[in-house]
């Protein structure tokens, strides 16, 4: 017994050695993408739900590794932002929106309808200099092409400084969103004092929603409380039309899924999107 259970102990910090490895050399090669400019951005389309009309899109950031192949966002963010990268990376993002928005715009058929959603992490919005930051990175695009994206925990960690943040971009003329809504725990009366032009409702609570009338219940809750609070509602994560038409019903404003459009690179968004 104390023979077989070594063994598996053995193996156990074998595996996690491993793991620790394997993060560390993440570490170290997304550094390098970061600096080396080998990070993409994809754009996926959110879309109007009455008009089906394009109302601006997501910037979706992709990594591709020569070793790894495609690494997902779910294991590269978390590890940027517990690595001490995420504000390099995001300074990149900002940067490569700005760049990206100006290319279309100079382009013959316009640009960009709406705005661009850039995803902000809490370490980002941590910075009081936040605002002027965005606007250094993103020179020459007017705020009113960006919403920003930020998750209810980034407004809850302090929330009297989010407050604050919140107000000097939405004068400078920054939307904002709260992305992933329903996972935290945000109270009411700060969900007020926020400011955000949009509750963005999360995945979980929409994959469901045909099914499950739990699920349901919340998602029209939360479509209730963003009216009565005079900010909009956008969908995440819509699949099917049957979800797509419930949404539209319940008085959701905007969706955003693989049923309208998965996220692409910057030339085959434009050529499905832009160029109609
Ligand atoms: P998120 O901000 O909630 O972004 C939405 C995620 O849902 C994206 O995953 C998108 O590809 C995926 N998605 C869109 N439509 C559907 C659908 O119909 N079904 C399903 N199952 N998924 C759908 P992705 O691109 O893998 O990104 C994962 C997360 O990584 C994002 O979640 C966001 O939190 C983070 N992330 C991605 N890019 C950035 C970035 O530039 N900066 C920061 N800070 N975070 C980012
Ligand atoms: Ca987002
Ligand atoms: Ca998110
Ligand atoms: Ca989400």
């Amino acid at each position: 017994h104390a023979k077989r259970r070594e063994k598996s102990i053995c193996s156990y910090t074998q595996t996690m050695r491993h793991a620790l490895q394997r993060r560390q050399r993440m570490t170290e090669r997304l550094s390098a993408a970061i600096t080396e400019d080998q990070l993409e951005l994809y754009f996926q389309p959110q879309v109007n739900l009455t008009s089906g009309r394009l109302t601006g899109a997501e910037a979706l950031c992709r990594w591709y590794d020569a070793e790894w192949g495609w690494v997902s966002p779910s294991e590269f963010i978390p590890l940027a932002e517990e690595r001490g990268l995420i504000r390099i990376l995001g300074d990149w993002v900002l940067k490569e929106s700005a760049r990206q928005l100006l290319a279309w715009r100079n382009q013959p058929r316009g640009g960009l309808p709406g705005r661009l959603s850039i995803n902000i992490s809490a370490q980002q919005f941590a910075d009081p200099e936040l605002p002027r930051h965005i606007a250094h990175l993103t020179a020459g695009v007017s705020p009113s092409a960006i919403s920003l994206e930020l998750t209810e925990s980034d407004f809850m960690r302090d929330p009297d400084q989010a407050v604050e943040i919140t107000h000097t971009m939405r004068q400078a003329g920054y939307a904002l969103a709260i992305d992933d809504f329903g996972t935290g725990y945000s109270s009411l009366s700060y969900l007020r004092r926020f400011a955000a032009d949009a509750l963005k409702i999360d995945i979980s609570f929409v994959r469901e929603m045909l099914e499950n009338k739990n699920d349901r219940t919340i998602v029209q809750t939360i479509i209730a409380m963003a009216n009565a609070l005079e900010m909009k509602t956008v969908a995440e994560g819509v699949e099917t039309l049957n979800q797509a038409n419930l949404l539209a019903e319940m008085g959701c404003n905007e969706a955003q899924g693989y049923w309208f459009g998965r996220p692409l690179p910057a030339d085959k968004f434009a050529a499905v999107w832009l160029n109609t």
